[in-house]
């Protein structure tokens, strides 16, 4: 799709010394392109300019994505802003009809250098992401200010869910060559990020694309074999029914292999599960969790639970309250149902407003409690705690950790023995 744009497609203005940068909305995926478009920005010379990777997951997220677009034109009147990411591929002409936007560009688009070296002069250039085939081919060589670097192995998505538009901005499953993983972790460890973290869409489809079909848990295996220098490896959300067999053996087995699995759960109600069209049922999540938790017994798992999905009756909803307690949920994300324009959940009938924030509220508070529960069986144990920055930094369970009197550098990976709470972190004590 294309519209006309001024000529100057490269900036030339007083701010020129100015490095480009990069506004994140969303998901790890996003952050990691994120770098991959700084890397692609800086390389082509674009100063005074600034890329908004924008987020669909949630109404929410694309107001604030537009509000930060007309916060950014007051307050740089010259700079360049190019707008991309889901939000945009989803729909781009919206962004296109704003004022403030120099050009919208797809998430394809966005990952190829050209896009940068030699711009179109269109206002708009999104392709059919539906068509796309392959994953992007860039090697980041660091990921600005963190111990931990997030790694794309996975892009798109074949299932459909009910409530969600990540299909149509992100196109269908391809996942990123096993080599190709391999040489960006290599990368990124010899750069000192002392953990990786795996992530994509849906990452549980690894390889169902590539030759031999790989899985993520033979994936990981041969990563963990190839990589004897990598130090910890932690996975992003995963599908509760789509964990193969050899991850599980990993999850016992490896100990680089971080105790903490966030899983995509969206409901506790097999009723409301099945409205969602997802693959699992209440009872699927149950026998996961006693099987993960007999693998390792000390692991930590978190989910991702929409509160007030259309039709969820309060019984139904008092389901996802209690599978917190029952397969003893920490890390919780919760969403506000929020209907996505185009897909069939947006007309489904609704509940209202308040009823869908008051559920989340709920729930929220439920979460915090069983994160509260979660940190205070820490104490008195032993960490190990990356360093992030200050003598702070996350521990193997992706809690917060301050370490007393820490000054080890970012990437650092030190033995602590947790000794009490301070306002929602863990305190430790370094161990020699
Ligand atoms: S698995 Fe479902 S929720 Fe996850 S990205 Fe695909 S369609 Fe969306």
């Amino acid at each position: 799709m294309t519209a006309t744009a001024p000529a100057d497609a490269l900036p030339q203005t007083a701010e020129s010394t100015r490095e480009p940068e990069v506004l994140t909305f969303g998901c790890r995926l996003n952050a990691y392109e994120s770098e991959v478009m700084r890397d692609h920005a800086r390389a082509a010379g674009w100063r005074d300019a600034v890329i908004v990777n924008t987020c669909a997951v949630t109404k929410e997220a694309e107001r604030q994505a537009r509000q930060a677009i007309r916060k950014l034109r007051r307050e740089r009147p010259q700079a360049r802003i190019v707008v991309t990411g889901c939000a945009a591929q989803v729909d781009p002409r919206k962004f296109g009809a704003m004022p403030e936007v120099d050009q919208v560009i797809g998430n394809t688009e966005k990952m190829q250098a050209a896009s940068y070296h030699t711009p179109s002069p269109e206002r708009i250039v999104v392709t059919d992401i539906m068509a796309v085939r392959e994953t992007a081919e860039h090697l980041i060589a660091g990921f600005d200010g963190r111990a931990r670097a997030f790694v794309e192995i996975q892009q798109g998505c074949d299932h459909r869910c009910t409530f969600c538009i990540i299909p149509f901005g992100r196109g269908p499953n391809r996942s990123v060559p096993m080599g190709r993983v391999t040489d960006q972790i290599r990368t990124l460890v010899a750069a000192g990020f002392g953990e990786i973290v795996l992530t994509g869409v849906d990452i549980t489809a690894y390889g169902a694309d590539l030759p031999g079909r790989p899985s993520l848990g033979q994936m990981v295996r041969r990563l963990l074999a190839q990589l004897p220098e990598l130090p910890r490896l932690r996975l992003s959300s995963l599908d509760p029914v789509e964990i193969d067999d050899d991850l599980l053996r990993l999850v016992a087995e490896e100990p680089r292999l971080m105790p903490h699995f966030h899983l995509s759960i969206q409901a506790g109600c097999d009723m409301i599960l099945k409205r969602m069209k997802r693959r699992h049922l209440r009872g699927d999540v149950i026998a996961l969790a006693e099987r993960l938790r007999a693998l390792r017994p000390d692991l930590a798992l978190g989910a991702d639970i929409i509160a007030g999905f259309p039709t969820e009756t309060e019984e139904m909803f008092g389901q996802s309250l209690a599978l917190v307690d029952e397969i003893g949920l920490s890390h919780l994300h919760v969403f506000p149902f929020s209907a996505r324009p185009g897909t069939p959940a947006a007309r489904m009938p609704r509940l209202p407003g308040d009823v869908v924030k008051e559920r989340a509220a709920r729930l929220r508070g439920k979460g915090a409690a069983a994160m509260a529960a979660f940190l205070s069986g820490r104490i008195g144990r032993e960490a190990r705690v990356l360093v992030e920055k200050d003598g702070f930094g996350h521990c193997e369970h992706y809690l917060p950790v301050r370490l007393d009197g820490a000054t080890a550098p970012a990437g650092s990976i030190l033995p602590a023995r947790i000794t009490g709470i301070e306002d929602g972190s863990l305190t430790g004590s370094l161990l020699s």
